[in-house]
Protein backbone atom coordinates (compact mmCIF):
# COMPACT_ATOMS: atom_id res chain seq x y z
CA UNK A 1 0.00 0.00 0.00
CA UNK A 2 1.02 3.03 -0.79
CA UNK A 3 1.10 4.92 2.56
CA UNK A 4 3.69 7.65 3.67
CA UNK A 5 2.54 7.13 7.37
CA UNK A 6 3.01 3.46 6.82
CA UNK A 7 6.34 4.46 5.41
CA UNK A 8 7.74 6.48 8.12
CA UNK A 9 6.40 3.82 10.97
CA UNK A 10 8.71 1.21 8.88
CA UNK A 11 11.54 3.47 8.86
CA UNK A 12 11.50 3.60 5.28
CA UNK A 13 11.07 7.63 5.36
CA UNK A 14 12.61 9.61 8.00
CA UNK A 15 11.21 11.34 10.46
CA UNK A 16 11.69 13.41 13.72
CA UNK A 17 10.37 11.34 16.24
CA UNK A 18 8.96 13.13 19.61
CA UNK A 19 7.66 9.39 21.33
CA UNK A 20 7.21 6.12 20.37
CA UNK A 21 6.07 2.72 21.62
CA UNK A 22 4.77 -0.83 20.01
CA UNK A 23 1.58 0.73 19.24
CA UNK A 24 2.02 4.49 18.07
CA UNK A 25 4.61 6.66 16.72
CA UNK A 26 4.35 10.57 16.96
CA UNK A 27 6.61 12.42 15.21
CA UNK A 28 7.26 16.41 14.21
CA UNK A 29 4.91 17.65 11.43
CA UNK A 30 7.10 18.54 8.44
CA UNK A 31 5.00 21.99 8.12
CA UNK A 32 4.10 23.29 11.39
CA UNK A 33 1.04 25.30 12.20
CA UNK A 34 3.17 25.45 15.47
CA UNK A 35 6.27 24.99 17.26
CA UNK A 36 6.17 21.26 17.81
CA UNK A 37 3.46 20.45 15.87
CA UNK A 38 3.08 16.64 16.23
CA UNK A 39 1.24 14.13 14.77
CA UNK A 40 0.68 10.66 16.33
CA UNK A 41 -0.07 7.58 14.49
CA UNK A 42 -1.09 4.13 15.32
CA UNK A 43 1.52 1.80 13.44
CA UNK A 44 -1.17 -0.29 12.10
CA UNK A 45 -2.81 1.46 8.62
CA UNK A 46 -6.61 2.37 9.41
CA UNK A 47 -8.24 5.24 7.80
CA UNK A 48 -11.11 5.57 9.78
CA UNK A 49 -11.49 5.49 13.57
CA UNK A 50 -14.61 3.19 12.51
CA UNK A 51 -11.96 0.71 11.70
CA UNK A 52 -10.42 0.59 14.73
CA UNK A 53 -10.84 -1.23 18.19
CA UNK A 54 -11.58 -0.15 21.43
CA UNK A 55 -7.65 -1.54 22.31
CA UNK A 56 -6.15 0.35 19.23
CA UNK A 57 -8.16 3.40 20.15
CA UNK A 58 -6.54 3.64 23.64
CA UNK A 59 -3.54 2.98 22.52
CA UNK A 60 -3.78 6.23 20.36
CA UNK A 61 -5.14 8.05 23.25
CA UNK A 62 -2.16 7.15 25.45
CA UNK A 63 -0.01 7.87 22.99
CA UNK A 64 -1.50 11.13 21.91
CA UNK A 65 -0.86 11.41 26.25
CA UNK A 66 2.73 10.15 26.79
CA UNK A 67 3.63 12.53 23.33
CA UNK A 68 1.77 15.62 24.99
CA UNK A 69 3.89 14.92 28.14
CA UNK A 70 7.18 15.26 26.14
CA UNK A 71 6.07 18.30 24.40
CA UNK A 72 5.27 19.71 27.97
CA UNK A 73 8.29 19.22 29.33
CA UNK A 74 10.74 20.23 26.53
CA UNK A 75 8.74 23.14 24.79
CA UNK A 76 6.65 24.37 27.67
CA UNK A 77 3.81 25.57 25.44
CA UNK A 78 0.66 27.32 27.42
CA UNK A 79 -1.82 24.96 26.14
CA UNK A 80 -2.75 22.77 23.08
CA UNK A 81 -5.54 21.78 20.57
CA UNK A 82 -5.68 17.91 20.04
CA UNK A 83 -7.67 16.35 16.94
CA UNK A 84 -7.55 15.21 13.97
CA UNK A 85 -9.22 15.22 10.31
CA UNK A 86 -11.69 12.78 9.25
CA UNK A 87 -12.47 12.03 5.88
CA UNK A 88 -12.24 14.46 2.84
CA UNK A 89 -14.76 16.71 4.11
CA UNK A 90 -13.24 17.01 7.50
CA UNK A 91 -9.34 18.13 5.52
CA UNK A 92 -7.90 14.38 5.85
CA UNK A 93 -5.19 14.40 3.39
CA UNK A 94 -2.98 11.47 4.37
CA UNK A 95 -5.81 8.58 4.44
CA UNK A 96 -3.70 6.93 7.53
CA UNK A 97 -5.65 8.10 10.82
CA UNK A 98 -3.49 10.76 12.96
CA UNK A 99 -3.92 12.86 15.63
CA UNK A 100 -2.29 16.48 15.43
CA UNK A 101 -1.08 17.81 18.83
CA UNK A 102 -1.04 21.66 18.43
CA UNK A 103 1.38 23.58 21.11
CA UNK A 104 -0.39 26.91 22.07
CA UNK A 105 0.98 30.14 23.66
CA UNK A 106 -0.91 33.12 24.37
CA UNK A 107 -0.62 36.09 21.94
CA UNK A 108 0.26 33.13 18.65
CA UNK A 109 -3.11 34.49 17.15
CA UNK A 110 -4.97 30.99 17.01
CA UNK A 111 -8.27 29.95 17.19
CA UNK A 112 -9.75 27.24 19.50
CA UNK A 113 -11.94 24.46 17.76
CA UNK A 114 -14.63 26.73 17.47
CA UNK A 115 -12.81 27.97 14.22
CA UNK A 116 -12.58 25.18 12.14
CA UNK A 117 -16.16 25.82 10.08
CA UNK A 118 -19.03 28.28 11.32
CA UNK A 119 -22.11 26.81 9.36
CA UNK A 120 -24.85 25.05 11.35
CA UNK A 121 -27.28 24.60 8.23
CA UNK A 122 -30.87 25.07 7.90
CA UNK A 123 -32.09 22.86 11.52
CA UNK A 124 -32.11 24.38 14.70
CA UNK A 125 -29.82 22.15 17.46
CA UNK A 126 -33.47 21.47 18.51
CA UNK A 127 -34.30 19.73 15.24
CA UNK A 128 -31.22 18.09 14.87
CA UNK A 129 -31.39 16.63 18.78
CA UNK A 130 -34.85 15.16 17.73
CA UNK A 131 -33.01 12.67 15.10
CA UNK A 132 -31.16 10.91 18.23
CA UNK A 133 -34.36 10.17 20.27
P1 LIG B 1 -4.20 15.83 7.45
O1 LIG B 1 -4.26 14.51 6.70
O2 LIG B 1 -4.86 16.94 6.71
O3 LIG B 1 -4.71 15.71 8.84
O4 LIG B 1 -2.70 16.28 7.57
C1 LIG B 1 -1.60 15.50 7.24
C2 LIG B 1 -0.41 16.10 7.90
O5 LIG B 1 0.72 15.28 7.68
C3 LIG B 1 -0.06 17.52 7.41
O6 LIG B 1 -0.07 18.41 8.51
C4 LIG B 1 1.33 17.33 6.80
O7 LIG B 1 2.15 18.45 7.00
C5 LIG B 1 1.85 16.10 7.53
N1 LIG B 1 2.85 15.36 6.80
C6 LIG B 1 2.77 14.90 5.52
N2 LIG B 1 3.89 14.24 5.20
C7 LIG B 1 4.69 14.27 6.29
C8 LIG B 1 5.99 13.75 6.57
N3 LIG B 1 6.70 13.07 5.66
N4 LIG B 1 6.53 13.96 7.79
C9 LIG B 1 5.81 14.66 8.72
N5 LIG B 1 4.59 15.16 8.51
C10 LIG B 1 4.04 14.97 7.30
ZN1 LIG C 1 -0.75 3.73 6.40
Amino acid sequence: MDCIFCKIVKNEIPNYTVYENDAILAFLDIHPMAKGHTVVVPKKHFELVFEMNDSDLCDLMIGVKRAMERIQKTLQPDGFNIGWNSGKAGGQAVAHLHMHIVPRRYGDGGGSMHSIVRNQGDVDVVDVARLFT
